[in-house]
């Protein structure tokens, strides 16, 4: 028989009965290796308290980004996900992923790879979510990557470096705001969660991460395609210290035309320019 979520019971029961991760990175010698961005969680309040935030998770799909030693894995799987499908890079890992998987049945299935390289559609039916402790190296190129392909996703929850989190929810004139607060705020709605010290990782990270939920916009709130608004922020706060009339004559031929169309004044700077305003300077880039 299946171990859907109707039969929880016994897997919950066997999930309780492995080894404490310590015990799992010792016996494999996962020792955390910096290239692939690994700190690991060990504590299983603070991973349940993560998968509770992206919670429901009996149906579709829940994504999870480098797994590692699984400790996410497990508090997800406790959390009543139906089916996770865990996306890691490192062949250590998936090593050690093997006995949760033994465990967790078709609840679990582990895919060696690299989630760069990965559509999330392919990896399992809708409603889809993301939920992931992100390798700190690539975490904002993946977060990007899913914001042109977030029709596919309900939701993500995960986790970054404070201050990566800072510029996803910054607000225009601070000295966050930018490309990514742009982007990331015309796609999805971004809710800070909780922080985590440093302390609660192994090994303990230099900065404090913090938690996110970014749940996509309504598709006709968003523009279909996102390439028009990479490049009007890219050359916008690519020459931050500059007003728009000079900076945007990297994409427009007029910048000055364009800029007083919309109302806004040539001699602003990117950072006092609002998300909706640089969707319709995308829009026109587009035209
Ligand atoms: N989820 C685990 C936890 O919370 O303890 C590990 C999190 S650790 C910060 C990041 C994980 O992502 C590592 O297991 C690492 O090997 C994996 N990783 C790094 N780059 C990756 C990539 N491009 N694709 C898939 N996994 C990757």
């Amino acid at each position: 028989m299946s171990d859907g979520p109707a039969s929880d019971g016994p897997v919950i029961d066997r999930l309780a009965g492995l080894p404490p991760l310590r015990e799992v990175i010792a016996a494999h010698g996962l020792d955390a290796r910096k290239r692939f961005g690994q700190h690991f969680l060990f504590d299983l309040n603070l991973t349940r308290r993560i998968a509770r935030a992206a919670a429901p998770l009996d149906q579709g799909t829940t994504i999870e980004v480098g797994p590692g030693p699984g400790g996410l894995t497990r508090a997800l799987l406790l959390e009543g996900a139906g089916r996770v499908v865990a996306v890691e890079i490192d062949p250590r890992a998936i090593a050690v992923l093997e006995d949760l998987r033994a465990v967790a049945g078709n609840r679990l299935e582990v895919v060696a790879g690299d989630a760069l390289d990965i559509d999330p559609s392919s990896l399992g039916p809708a409603p889809r979510r993301i939920v992931a402790n992100l390798p700190y190296n690539v975490s904002t190129v993946l977060l990007v990557n899913w914001l042109h392909r977030v029709d596919a996703l309900q939701d993500m929850v995960l986790m970054f470096q404070k201050e990566v989190v800072d510029r996803l929810a910054a607000s225009p004139r601070s000295k966050d705001y930018g490309r990514l607060s742009v982007l990331t705020q015309h796609v999805c709605t971004v809710q800070r969660l909780f922080d985590i010290a440093p302390s609660a990782f192994v090994p303990p990270p230099k900065v404090v991460s913090s938690v996110v939920r970014l749940r996509p916009r309504p598709a006709a709130e968003r523009l279909t395609d996102l390439r028009p608004l990479e490049r009007v922020t890219a050359a916008a706060f690519g020459q931050r210290r500059k007003m728009l009339r000079s900076s945007l004559a990297a994409v427009f031929p007029q910048p000055q035309a364009v800029l007083e169309r919309f109302g806004l004044p040539p001699t602003a700077r990117a950072e006092e320019l609002a998300v909706g305003d640089f969707v319709r300077l995308a829009e026109a880039l587009d035209e």
